[in-house]
């Protein structure tokens, strides 16, 4: 198989009519760079519209522009996996190899650790992460970094479980939310942030645990989850990153491409990808394109539909670059 950068034939499985608007204009599935080990954790970077992800094995992160191409953007990075933008647009991390979450300025600099341990028990290797839009921070403790020899340093886990957790940085309480999943991976709320859905990637490795799914929580007063419940299975593959669109539809990472569900788990679609995807997120000016860290090779395809994550700075978080200037950039 040719991995060279360019257009990839990609026939869309349109499986709901729902979801033949967007994908109605026949995109173009590109390859934009390859050479990677592993690719996860995608994050568009508003600023100056590039894409920075993980090559967790090689240990670093790449960046890709249209303008700049593929460059190597940080290396000895800590075996980073999973990134997002924090509401006062700086970069938040998860490290297995520090076995931390931390956070660079958007250019990289300024690195600081925000949270490495639970009850003085270092985490086992935090793997992917949100910002509510209350400005907590939640994010899943896999054992991956300590299980994987060439994703981390290896160890044994102090903590004794795989949990979620959600830190507040006001006041620093961390608590875990939900010790369900077994290898808790990729999570992301709905829209209304009523629902957070969760991962479950035990199934990934041999002589794991079985799963591949999605699991979905109620969030009760914005910070507990309740009525845990299985909500997709993802086959094949696992579902080990995904994102949620504005219709509040699911496009979840497997091995055969990115499928996509409905807020029920009904099937809408499948976008096949010719190496298995790992993670995937929403960027573009528009917040319209789809980049699929898949394997070597990072991805993209433009959709008629927009993500809801954050990719720069909100207005209202004190100290951030868009409040100091005034603009209205937070994307909700
Ligand atoms: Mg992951």
């Amino acid at each position: 198989m040719s991995l060279a950068p360019g257009a990839v034939p990609c026939a869309i499985d349109v499986l709901d009519a729902r979801f033949a608007p967007v994908v109605a204009h026949r995109p173009a599935l590109e390859r934009l760079a390859t050479g990677a080990i592993w690719s996860e954790g995608p994050v568009w970077i508003d600023e100056d519209e590039s894409v920075l992800w993980s090559d967790i094995p090689n240990d670093r992160m790449l960046r890709w522009s249209a303008r700049d191409g593929t460059t190597v953007w940080r290396e000895r990075v800590g075996f980073t996996n999973g990134h997002t933008r924090d509401r006062d647009g700086t970069i938040l991390h998860c490290s297995h190899g520090l076995r931390a979450v931390f956070r660079t300025r958007v250019d990289g600099s300024g690195q600081r650790t925000v949270v490495d341990r639970w009850q003085g028990k270092r985490f086992n290797s935090p793997n992917d992460i949100v910002v509510k839009s209350d400005g907590t921070i939640w994010f899943t403790d896999p054992p991956y970094g300590l299980i994987v020899p060439e994703e981390g340093h290896g160890g044994e886990s102090e903590i004794g479980d795989c949990l979620v957790f959600r830190l507040d940085p006001r006041t620093g309480e961390l608590d875990p939310v939900t010790g369900l999943p077994e290898h808790p991976n990729g999570l992301a709320f709905s829209p209304d942030e009523r629902v957070l859905y969760v991962s479950d990637t035990s199934g990934a490795l041999p002589g794991q645990g079985s799963n591949h799914c999605l699991w979905a929580f109620d969030v009760v007063g914005g910070r507990r989850l309740a009525n845990g419940r299985l909500f997709a299975e993802i086959s094949p593959g696992v579902p080990d990153g995904f994102r949620v669109d504005v219709n509040g539809w699911i496009y979840a990472s497997a091995q055969d491409g990115v499928h996509v569900l409905d807020a029920q788990a009904r099937p809408l679609g499948r976008i096949p990808v010719p190496e298995k995807v790992g993670n995937l997120t929403f960027g573009g000016r528009g917040g319209d394109e789809l980049y699929i860290a898949a394997s070597s090779s990072l991805y993209r395809i433009p959709l008629a539909t927009r993500g809801v994550q954050q990719s720069r700075g909100s207005p209202d978080a004190p100290g951030s670059p868009a409040s100091r200037n005034g603009t209205n950039v937070f994307r909700a």
